[in-house]
């Protein structure tokens, strides 16, 4: 089986610590480690931060990204656009974005192959909402997220992508999944994966999302199937999230 070597990504959502300084300061923090360490700044903030960023360990990425490589989409940015400017992925279908501006899974099946063509990394989000879970619907809704955002990938490049299993209760609110809850809905996504093809399954890098901070990072990156973390708030603080980082390693 391959070692997935662990990813713990920052959202900094609509929020900069300034860039120039946060990239200094977690950069001197981090610990020499294998563990993939990206950052996702505004896009105003992007080139910044790959120009603040270059001889360290930090690789930055995008919030999101428009299917189409240029066209009449007004506010948007797309594929070669972000790798043009030297940003490495892009987060894609936040559960922000699906509910709060409309995303779809139709939209996000052709973000995914698009992000792959150009190189880009996607970060797949998919998660339940509180509802959802209390229905006993957690699994038909992850089924539904993963097999169609994945669904236009080739079979070769499956294992390229980062899938995030971010719980919606858990994002912003400071009540995490527990760990085996985590655990569940994780190796259930790898089960989605390896209906598709084994190797990608092994490959593939999941992570957990949803107000993991250095208290609780190294219970819920110690599971078997979860291979770092997608952090929002505390990832603004370089010295948490360096810990954090230190918690995947
Ligand atoms: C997120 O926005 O992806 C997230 C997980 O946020 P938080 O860590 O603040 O819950």
């Amino acid at each position: 089986m391959p070692e997935r070597v662990p990813f713990v990504a920052g959202n900094f959502k609509m929020n900069d610590p300034g860039i120039g300084a946060y990239a200094e300061n977690l950069a001197a923090a981090l610990a020499p480690t294998q563990t993939e360490v990206w950052i996702c700044p505004p896009c105003t903030a992007l080139s910044r931060a790959v120009a603040d960023t270059l001889g360290t360990p930090i690789e930055i990425a995008a919030q999101n990204m428009h299917q189409a490589e240029s066209g009449a989409f007004t506010g948007e940015v797309s594929a070669p656009m972000l790798a043009e400017i030297g940003v490495r992925g892009a987060i894609l279908g936040h559960s922000e974005r699906r509910e709060l501006f409309g995303e779809t899974d139709e939209a996000l099946r052709a973000k995914l192959p698009a992000a792959l063509e150009h190189g880009l990394v996607p970060i797949l989000c998919c998660g339940e909402t509180d509802a959802e879970r209390e229905a006993g619907k957690t699994d038909v809704k992850l089924r539904r997220q993963v097999e169609l955002g994945l669904a236009d990938v080739e079979d070769r490049l499956l294992g390229d992508v980062v899938i995030a299993y971010e719980p919606i209760w858990a994002i912003g609110t400071g009540k995490n999944a527990t760990p085996e809850q985590a655990q569940e809905s994780v190796s259930f996504i790898r089960a989605l994966v390896a209906a598709r093809t084994s190797e990608a399954s092994e490959r593939i890098r999941i992570l957990y999302g949803g107000s993991v901070k250095a208290a609780n990072a190294a219970e819920l990156l110690g599971q078997p199937d979860i291979d770092g973390a997608l952090v929002g708030g505390a990832s603004l603080d370089p010295h948490e999230f360096a810990q954090i980082v230190a918690a995947a390693s």
